[in-house]
């Protein structure tokens, strides 16, 4: 089951980053439900599509993504997001040979706590998969080496393997090929999972008349909210962005061009380029949103003048940061926020 305007949806404002995820069902029939769900610019849950099938096999999970890809048509550099569940991957492979599949690393992060029965481990895995450098990446996972896999390998031989066996180009961001923006993990298809926790106890047809209510609702309150939002930007994306300007506030800039700008900050250096958007902490180009370097840069360009007038409570203060050189930040940021 899928609605038009899920659909539509997604194809018009949503990042090509699809979390699926199945659940069991407590009815009196049993079986399994499958869905698909996105995260819109405002960091809610776009459900997409979803499927009732017997479990979660090779085969349920062919079919739910053979509608999947009935529903959406073919969207080149899509990227999947699920657990380690084997027949996902498989399935995606054969029938999005165009897509890519990652893992969620809080899944992945959470299979290690409890094979290792370890926190510190866990935690590990999961900076070194978030992280936006190779250096940092290279940096927690040498730490877990050092410190713990020698001691964990005579410990926890099938959870040593586990960990040894996953592909670091399928769980971390620094080494995924393809655009995954902000999501790490399949937050959204947990959510759609907590909103059924009642209602997986109803028999089938009811099931889907539920969800497609709750739909309905979602979508109506959404709109609005949407209609009211005062910013370019949505107001999550705006949030961050205020976060963003409290840190810029103790960084130096030093020009090198008219578009390159050397950051420095207690002692760290970093070069933003706002012609090509990126920056040498590579969170500006994977995640296509200002970061705190590139909001320092803005800032630069636009004298202390326009600084003194920013207020947290100001919402139009963005625009003045780039008034001299009608720079637009939300041209600097990825139109899906
Ligand atoms: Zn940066």
């Amino acid at each position: 089951m899928s609605l038009g305007l899920s659909v539509r949806g997604f194809w018009r404002c949503m990042r090509l980053v699809i979390a699926i995820d199945g659940t069991h069902l407590k009815g009196r029939l049993g079986g399994t439900m499958f869905f698909a769900t996105a995260q819109d610019g405002n960091e809610q849950v776009h459900p997409i599509a979803f499927g009732y099938g017997d479990s979660e096999n090779n085969l349920s999970w062919e079919w739910f993504l053979d509608c999947l890809k009935g529903a959406l048509g073919h969207i080149d550099d899509m990227v999947f997001i699920s657990d380690r569940h084997a027949s996902i991957e498989a399935e995606i492979s054969k029938v999005f040979p165009y897509a890519t599949h990652t893992i969620c690393c809080w899944h992945f992060a959470e299979n290690v706590k409890k094979r290792f029965h370890r926190k510190d481990v866990a935690a590990i895995m999961n900076k070194a998969a978030r992280a936006y450098t190779e250096f940092k990446y290279n940096r927690y996972m040498g730490e877990l080496r050092n410190l713990h896999m020698g001691e964990l390998r005579n410990l926890h031989k099938n959870a040593f393997d586990y960990v040894e066996a996953v592909d670091p180009h399928k769980c971390s961001r620094v080494h995924y090929p393809q655009r995954r923006y902000m999501v790490m993990t399949t937050n959204v298809a947990e959510c759609i999972n907590s909103c059924l926790k009642f209602a997986r106890q109803l028999l089938m047809l009811t099931l889907a008349e539920f969800v497609r209510n709750m739909l309905q609702r979602w979508f109506h309150d959404r709109h609005r909210a949407a209609q009211s939002m005062r910013h370019q930007l949505t107001d999550a994306a705006h949030l961050v962005m205020l976060k963003q300007v409290e840190k810029c506030g103790y960084m130096t800039v030093n020009p090198v061009d008219w578009n390159i700008f050397s950051v420095k900050r207690s002692g760290k250096q970093w070069t933003v380029d706002l012609a090509r958007k990126t920056c040498t902490c590579n969170k500006f180009q994977m995640v296509h949103f200002l970061c705190s370097h590139a909001l320092a840069a803005v800032r630069y360009i636009n004298s202390k003048q326009s600084y003194a007038i920013l207020s947290k409570r100001d919402c139009h203060y963005f625009h003045c940061f780039c008034r001299k050189r009608n720079l637009d930040l939300t041209s600097l940021c990825s139109d899906y926020y």
